[in-house]
C-alpha cells in the first residue's frame, strides 16, 4: 500500500512543463549584483553549501553563540566594523543553516536598515519586529542560498527518476543538503506541478 502522509503523495514531476530552473530563483537572488552572485557561485555548487564559507567570503563573520531563549539569530556591525552574525547554539543544525542563511540575506539586501537599527535580532520564527516584507525577503534568498534551486533539481531527477516523489525523497534531499524536512518540502514544491 502507498504511503499516503505526505504532502507529495500521489505528485509526480509534470516533465513537459517543469519550469526551467533560471525562472524558479526568488527575485531577491535575482537582484543580487552581478558582482555578488559571481562571488557566492562557487559555493552553491557544493553540497550541503558551506554557509560559513559563503559568509567570510563576503567579510562577515559568524559566531555560534548560547543567545537568549526564543533568539534564533542576529546580525549587527561589531566594534571593529565586521558585520557579526549569531547563532542559537541551542538549536538543530539544520536549524541554524537557516538562521545563518536568513542573517546572510539581510545583509545583502538590507545593510542600510542593519546599520540604521544598530543590527537586526531574529526570534524563533525568524521576525525581528520590522516589516513582514523583509522578512519575507530574507526567507526566499535564504531557501536559495541552502538550496540552489538547479542542484536540487538534479538531485530530485535523479533520485526520482520514476517521477514519483514521496517522504523518502525529501529526507533525504532535507538530509544531504542540511536543511529541514519543511524547508525541503517548500522547495520540491516549486518543482512538481498542480
Ligand atoms: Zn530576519
Amino acid at each position: 500500500m502507498q504511503r499516503s502522509s505526505g504532502r507529495f503523495s500521489g505528485r509526480r514531476w509534470a516533465k513537459p512543463e517543469m519550469r526551467r530552473t533560471s525562472e524558479m530563483a526568488s527575485i531577491e537572488f535575482r537582484h543580487l549584483s552581478k558582482n555578488v552572485r559571481d562571488l557566492i557561485a562557487p559555493f552553491l555548487s557544493q553540497k550541503p553549501v558551506p554557509l560559513g564559507a559563503l559568509a567570510r567570503s563576503l567579510g562577515l563573520r559568524v559566531k555560534v553563540a548560547p543567545l537568549d531563549r526564543g533568539v534564533s539569530g542576529s546580525i549587527r556591525k561589531a566594534e571593529d566594523g565586521v558585520y557579526e552574525i549569531r547563532v542559537n547554539k541551542f538549536e538543530t543544525r539544520s536549524r541554524q543553516r537557516f538562521t545563518i542563511a536568513h542573517e546572510i540575506s539581510h545583509f545583502l539586501l538590507h545593510k542600510s536598515i542593519i546599520d540604521e537599527q544598530d543590527g537586526i535580532k531574529d526570534n524563533i520564527l525568524l521576525r525581528s519586529g520590522l516589516p513582514q516584507k523583509i522578512e519575507y525577503e530574507a526567507n526566499r534568498l535564504a531557501a536559495d542560498l541552502i538550496m540552489p534551486d538547479d542542484f536540487i533539481e538534479r538531485d530530485a531527477r535523479r533520485y526520482f527518476s520514476d517521477g514519483a516523489i514521496t517522504e523518502e525523497v525529501v529526507e533525504q534531499l532535507s538530509d544531504e543538503w542540511g536543511v529541514s524536512k519543511a524547508a525541503m518540502e517548500i522547495k520540491l514544491g516549486n518543482f512538481v506541478a498542480g
